[in-house]
């Protein structure tokens, strides 16, 4: 008997049945434009042998102007169509099926050539839209439809029609964007217009046989949006023109509410989905925030939806369907909603992989082959780097051994983690843990490992990470001053006017960290929507509540301090780093940067501004906490040498600038395939 009886029951869309009720949702990931299909169809047959229902493809551009940027991928030309159907066979053989998804940027597209209704720009891009003429938009609906056909002649299931997150379609449905005054813009009928005019001739060219999927915002989180009424008008008007099903989209990609970063509550807009329900009779998907077996049963079970859609998720872990039907949930990898591998890279231009899962999109390069010669393996460090290291090369057969001083695993992570937004952090450390045990690494926690302790290794690896860096400020050893392992970890007494010297990743973590009382929001939808400003589409317009963002108060009176002359938190991540910002802003957190420290006394943290060392100032404090950056812990390292004992030395152990996660999981990755 499964745990999961609602999400692996089958879904029947007439032509085809789907095995279960897991979609795996449209990403960017730049695989298409690297043009190496083998690599692109490695990626999906991988998904499709574990399990997944239906998976939609990442944007493909209908034409030139649509392309999200110039030489965006598409189907164009026959050699395209070719391209593609290496894809969809290797699919198919899998056993999987895989939908297209047809993306119109309009407005966003990020080249001069863009087109949208109205002449707007939109605030994140630099190119204003062309308005487009009665025959321009036959034209885009002609070559959406063409399009969609070339997606069958590729072998493709069906397609997605991109109508949310603020793209074409989803611009010419609300009067922020259509100022138009023809048939296409006006009273909510004209501005409808297009996008059922383009599922209708869609499904004209495609044929009946073909899902097609329309993905609907349910809310814009922008002023002036749908209302919750034209929304349902349009999700009725789109099931009479045909579609198959309607998968749900949340938020425009300008909207400045926060919609699948990892402090977004889990599943917070399934509520919308379980609204639309009810007022059509094809299935609705569900998506946003959902990452477990667990949560997606329980949005079925509830009756929210047809079918649930993850799309990060399908990165971390491409077996999350099988693993659920095995029984095997506590060994998918979950995707902790970060961002920083997969979205960053995609705005960054590079391809998309995972912070947990660094195979993924590099299936074909980063193998993990079952050994021939087993090795007798010692990690030092139980961090994100040695337990990676310690996994992946017992998976391959090695005999690894795994020494912490620590009693726990999870090294900086279990610092993450008591952070208010990143509670997914929990998961991933349970996860390394499971794993641990699962492939057979012997732990020896508690236990300070040294040269002698290692010689009989046949390889050592020491990813013993990194000390806090001593930032050599007068009056740091006073009692008013902690550091950030006293706060994060053991829990030290913080006063009520707190300085936080360093503003990296850590120092925004821990004014995050005072800056909160009582419950995580991320813990409580009521809440987090109280925070942002979220309210409802059937009240107001675009759901964003008409009071604005209510934060509770902030615990603490918090300055947040650097040395650079520059906005504090830049280099954050590219697609989360604005949440933080706006986050301790709603805190009321000062935030001072091209600082020197002066010296630290009683009465707090005295700086100086510009190479003068001009304007002296006292930030009253009671606590002051040093946040500024780290060093490698190369204590180990160096004693091995001194021994002539070789190591492999990785994460913040090898070098600590810059180091996150991310590096220190695929260091340790790479390494343990390559022993
Ligand atoms: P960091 O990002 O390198 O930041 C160090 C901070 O300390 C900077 O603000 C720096 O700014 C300041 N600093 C450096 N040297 C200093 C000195 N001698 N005296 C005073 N201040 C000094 O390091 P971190 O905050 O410790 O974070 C470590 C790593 O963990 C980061 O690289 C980050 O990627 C990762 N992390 C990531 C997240 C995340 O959300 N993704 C969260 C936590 C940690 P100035 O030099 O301008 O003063
Ligand atoms: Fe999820 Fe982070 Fe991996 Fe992206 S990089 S898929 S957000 S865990």
């Amino acid at each position: 008997m499964t745990s999961y009886p609602h999400l692996l029951s089958p879904l029947d869309l007439g032509h085809v049945t789907l095995p279960n009720r897991v979609l795996m949702g449209s990403m960017h990931t730049g695989l298409e434009e690297t043009r190496d299909w083998n690599r692109v169809a490695t990626f999906y047959a991988e998904r499709a042998k574990g399990g997944v229902a239906l998976m939609v493809t990442g944007g493909m551009a209908p034409n030139n102007e649509g392309g999200v940027f110039p030489g965006a991928a598409g189907l164009f030309t026959a050699e395209d169509i070719a391209n593609h159907r290496i894809v969809t066979d290797r699919v198919h053989d899998a056993g999987g099926r895989i939908a297209m998804q047809i993306l119109h940027a309009g407005r966003y597209a990020y080249g001069p050539e863009c087109v949208g209704p109205s002449p707007i720009k939109s605030p994140i891009s630099p190119f204003p839209p062309k308005e487009l003429d009665a025959d321009s938009i036959e034209k885009q609906i002609s070559d959406i439809a063409t399009a969609a056909a070339r997606a069958r002649e590729a072998g493709y299931d069906g397609v997605e029609v991109m109508g949310s997150e603020g793209y074409f379609l989803n611009q010419f449905l609300v009067t922020h964007t259509n100022k138009r005054t023809d048939e296409w813009g006006g009273a909510y009928e004209n501005r409808m217009r297009l996008p059922v005019e383009v599922v209708r001739r869609v499904r004209q060219m495609a044929g009946d046989d073909f899902i097609l999927i329309y993905r609907i915002s349910l809310i814009d989180l922008i002023p002036n949006g749908s209302t919750w009424g034209e929304v349902v008008q349009l999700a009725k008007a789109i099931e009479g023109a045909g579609a198959s099903m309607l998968n749900t989209g949340i938020g425009w990609h300008e909207a400045r509410v926060p919609t699948i970063a990892t402090s977004v509550p889990r599943r917070a807009f399934t509520w919308l989905t379980g609204r639309l329900r009810p007022e059509v009779s094809i299935p609705v998907i569900t998506s946003n925030r959902i990452n477990t077996p667990e949560v997606g049963e329980a949005v079925l079970a509830e009756g929210c939806a047809d079918m649930i859609s993850m799309a990060r998720p399908f990165l971390a872990d491409a077996h999350f369907v099988r693993k659920a039907a095995e029984g095997r949930a506590a060994e998918i990898a979950p995707c902790i909603a970060c961002n920083q591998a997969c979205l960053d890279h995609t705005f960054s231009g590079k391809i998309s992989s995972c912070l947990v899962n660094p195979r993924a999109c590099y299936e074909t390069e980063l193998v993990y082959e079952e050994t021939t010669a087993p090795k007798k393996i010692g990690v030092v460090g139980a961090g994100p780097a040695g337990m990676m290291t310690a996994i992946v090369a017992a998976e391959r057969g090695h005999q690894v051994t795994l020494f912490d001083k620590a009693d726990s695993v999870g090294g900086q992570l279990n610092m993450a983690r008591v952070i208010p937004g990143k509670e997914e952090f929990h998961g991933l450390v349970d996860w390394f843990a499971t794993m641990l045990g699962q492939t057979g690494v012997t732990l020896r926690l508690g236990t300070e490992a040294t040269a002698d302790t290692l010689a009989d290794f046949d390889e050592v690896i020491v990813a013993t990470g990194v000390l806090p860096r001593d930032p050599g400020i007068p009056g740091q050893d006073g009692p008013n001053v902690l550091s950030y392992i006293d706060v994060l970890r053991n829990d030290a007494a913080v006063g009520q006017r707190v300085a936080v010297i360093g503003a990296g990743g850590i120092g925004f973590d821990v004014a995050e960290y005072l800056a909160h009382q009582g419950e995580s929001p991320t813990e409580d939808l009521d809440l987090w929507k109280q925070e942002w400003g979220v309210g409802d589409p059937a009240e107001v317009p675009g759901g964003l509540a008409p009071e604005g963002p209510r934060p509770e108060a902030p615990a603490r009176q918090i300055t947040l301090l650097q040395r650079k002359a520059e906005k504090l938190g830049k280099r954050l991540g590219k697609t989360t780093g604005w949440i933080h910002r706006a986050s301790l802003q709603m805190k009321d957190v000062a935030m001072i940067g091209g600082v020197n420290y002066e010296k630290i006394d009683a009465e707090g943290l005295h700086v100086s501004f510009g190479a003068a060392r001009e304007n002296p100032k006292v930030i009253e404090a009671d606590t002051i906490v040093l946040c500024a950056g780290q060093e490698p812990a190369r204590g180990l390292a160096d004693a091995l040498a001194a021994k002539g004992i070789a190591a492999h030395v990785i994460g913040g152990a090898d070098v600590a600038a810059e180091l996150d996660a991310k590096r220190a999981i695929d260091q340790g990755a790479r390494l343990a395939a390559s022993l």
